[in-house]
């Protein structure tokens, strides 16, 4: 599928129960040729509000992380959840809703090619890596994602929770830019 026709399929998903309880799916955001994809867990009440992932306190967040960067939203860089629409009550995603939604994910990342993906939170790392392994053990390494770079870090809406980790996470875009830059 190339993106008209992803986009499409996206709207019009019906294969797992959460689109009968959301307001409208959230395909992803920014430049489609990015170098950083940025992949995050699934939209909340704003994002489904909004159609746009990563708009609410999260989202402020890491817009301001990117900021600090050099980098913004839709400028070389693409962001996507793991799943395209809101889990009532913001509730984990389902494992059965993960392996639904999951191809559209890969596609994208087909079709972005990025030079790096940031895997933010249990949710997206577990799904990319095909690992139960915790964000602790997995961070400031480079992992692979089908040839793409992957570097693991914290979910935003996390630590807006555990603040001391911020700094962490702050190490791992470091990292993360360090990785693409000698790529
Ligand atoms: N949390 C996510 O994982 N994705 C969003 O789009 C918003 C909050």
């Amino acid at each position: 599928m190339e993106w008209p026709e992803l986009k499409e399929t996206v709207r019009n998903c019906t294969v797992c129960p959460l689109r009968a309880g959301c307001t409208q799916t959230v395909f992803g955001v920014g430049d489609e040729n990015a170098d950083w994809l940025l992949v995050g867990e699934a939209p909340g009440a704003e994002e489904d509000r909004l159609g746009e992932p990563f708009v609410g306190q999260a989202g402020r967040l890491l817009d301001n992380m990117l900021a600090a960067l050099g980098l913004a939203r839709g400028k070389d860089v693409y962001i996507a959840n793991v799943l395209k629409c809101r889990p009532p009550g913001n509730r984990n995603p389902e494992p059965s809703e993960v392996a639904a939604c999951s191809p559209y994910l890969k596609r994208q990342i087909e079709l972005i090619r990025p030079r790096l993906i940031l895997a933010m939170g249990r949710f997206a790392v577990q799904t990319l890596l095909n690992t139960d392994a915790t964000i602790g053990s997995l961070r400031g390494r480079v992992h692979q994602y089908h040839g793409v770079p992957l570097v693991v870090t914290y979910h935003p809406a996390y630590l807006l929770r555990n603040l001391p980790d911020k700094a962490k996470a702050w190490a791992d875009l470091v990292f993360a830019r360090k990785t693409i830059a000698s790529s």
